[in-house]
């Protein structure tokens, strides 16, 4: 280990920082944020070191440095092009035995400045010892998106009841899986939710309760999971996915998603086929509750989005009848996935000013929509689950005016490695069916605005959408 990871308390203390480029601002703006005392030396400033010289933030000192400014001054940081004044603070600082870095220099000073995730006051820093300032980066940011912003305010909801439990659970080992199943319960979720006073009130039971035997209640996190591609989830489906003791999928999650589920994590199928129903509604939503009631963290995973022809609702009246708790995370829907990955925007100023979704799947077999508000100008009919009645489709729409030349795509497996996607007009869709042997899942979008596709697949560009 090149150096020695610390976090320093600088509050009030005084900082020199030598240069007034960007760089340096940057630098200025951390050590403001931890609270020290900054003087500046440098004969130009930029624009946001003047501001904060003129709002009295800093002390700004023009050149030339004097081995006098170290007085008193508890870290360095050189971030000039001036070469010879480069050397000579770092000189006079290493005689002095005061901290100093020099920015793209990390050999020349006495520590390195790492990258930081700030959620104050949970603070992660990385660092590759100065070899790879772009390699930090990435890591930084990757940890960035990990994070939710609210880990901030849920430390000092924890460190809040820290010392109560030290005092309860003396022992440090017990104190440790006290927190250990705290983090890995629902109380977490809550609190990440927004749901702030709840968590802290259960996470107050749950002290109160420590060593008697009671049960945590679960929760049940409908969660979309888009229509494949695992690069299209939320970070917040991805974080759920990843914590959950039980997830209850349907047949439209794509199978790479559930790998991102823990090792130990229970996977119920409830996959439903139309008009082959696997598990029946009734019985998934009570499976729902008692997994919750036992203290489960319980993510029911829907394709695409839960609440676009996804019973979500139905879902969720239950979870709210039985006292459940319950969240709601979205996804990309069908409509939004396939469309772009296959080149046809739903919305085009040209070609569509409005977009609908309908079902093409209706409960007795037969297809009672409005028709007429499906036959207008200017617009992209969207057709979820309507492969089977692919024919009283395009009949209906032309019976109601739509003309037989209007074009329309099928996008099988959207998303997926296995995306096909076909296009030709209204007439002609029954037949690009059965021709081509379709199955489902597919989506079929109706509109002008499937010109594009066709102008992609022309110029060779229809690859680039897809992967
Ligand atoms: N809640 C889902 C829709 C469920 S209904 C969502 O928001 O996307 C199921 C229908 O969605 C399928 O019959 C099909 O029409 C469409 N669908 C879902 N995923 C799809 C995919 N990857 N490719 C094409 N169509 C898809």
């Amino acid at each position: 280990m090149e150096y020695l990871p610390i976090f320093l308390n600088i509050k009030g203390e005084k900082c020199l920082v030598i240069g007034g480029r960007q760089d340096a601002f940057e630098k200025i703006r951390l050590l403001l944020k931890a609270g020290a005392t900054v003087t500046v030396i440098a004969t130009d400033l930029c624009r946001e070191i003047t501001e904060l010289k003129e709002n009295k933030r800093i002390s700004h000192q023009e050149e030339p440095f004097s081995a006098s400014n170290l007085n008193g001054t508890k870290i360095i940081i050189v971030a000039t092009s001036d070469t010879s004044l480069r050397l000579a603070v770092v000189k006079k600082a290493r005689e002095k035995k005061i901290p100093v870095t020099v920015i793209d220099f990390p050999d020349l000073g006495t520590f390195t400045l790492p990258s930081i995730v700030d959620r104050s006051p949970l603070l992660l820093a990385v660092s590759t010892s100065g070899n790879s300032p772009t390699l930090t980066r990435i890591i930084r940011s990757r940890l960035e998106a990990m994070l939710p912003l609210s880990y901030g305010r849920l430390s000092l909801l924890v460190g809040k009841f820290r010392e109560n439990v030290k005092e309860i659970l003396q022992n440090k080992q017990e104190r440790r899986y006290f927190w250990n199943r705290i983090f890995s319960s629902p109380i977490i979720e809550l609190f990440l939710s927004g749901k702030e006073q709840e968590a802290e009130r259960l996470l107050k039971k749950e002290i109160d309760t420590i060593g008697k035997n009671t049960q945590t209640m679960g929760q049940v996190c409908l969660v979309g999971a888009g229509p494949g591609d695992p690069d299209l989830l939320t970070l917040r489906a991805l974080r759920l996915i990843q914590n959950a003791d039980t997830i209850v999928y349907d047949r439209l999650v794509f199978p790479k998603i559930l790998e991102y589920a823990r090792q130990d994590a229970e996977l119920i199928y409830v996959g439903k086929q139309s008009a082959n129903h696997a598990v029946p509604q009734d019985q998934i939503n009570q499976k729902l509750v008692d997994l919750a009631r036992q203290g489960k963290m319980v993510v029911r995973l829907k394709g695409g989005d839960p609440f676009i022809f996804g019973r979500g609702g139905e879902e969720i009246e239950m979870l709210m009848e039985s006292g459940i708790d319950f969240q709601v995370v979205p996804g990309v829907t069908a409509a939004s996935g396939c469309s772009t990955y296959a080149g046809i925007p739903l919305t085009h100023r040209d070609y569509a000013q409005h977009c609908v979704l309908v079902t093409g799947h209706l409960k007795e077999g037969g297809m009672d929509l409005n028709w007429d508000s499906l036959v207008q100008p200017s617009q992209t009919v969207v057709f979820y689950m309507g492969l089977s009645n692919i024919k009283i489709l395009s009949d209906e729409l032309i019976k109601h005016g739509m003309s037989p030349d209007m074009l329309a795509a099928i996008v099988q497996k959207g998303t997926t490695r296995n995306q096909k996607v076909y296009s030709g007009t209204v007439f002609e869709l029954p037949d690009i069916v059965e021709k081509n042997d379709i199955k489902p899942p597919a989506l079929i979008i109706v509109g002008n605005v499937v010109k594009l596709h066709q102008k992609l697949v022309k110029a060779g560009f229809d690859n680039r959408l897809s992967h």
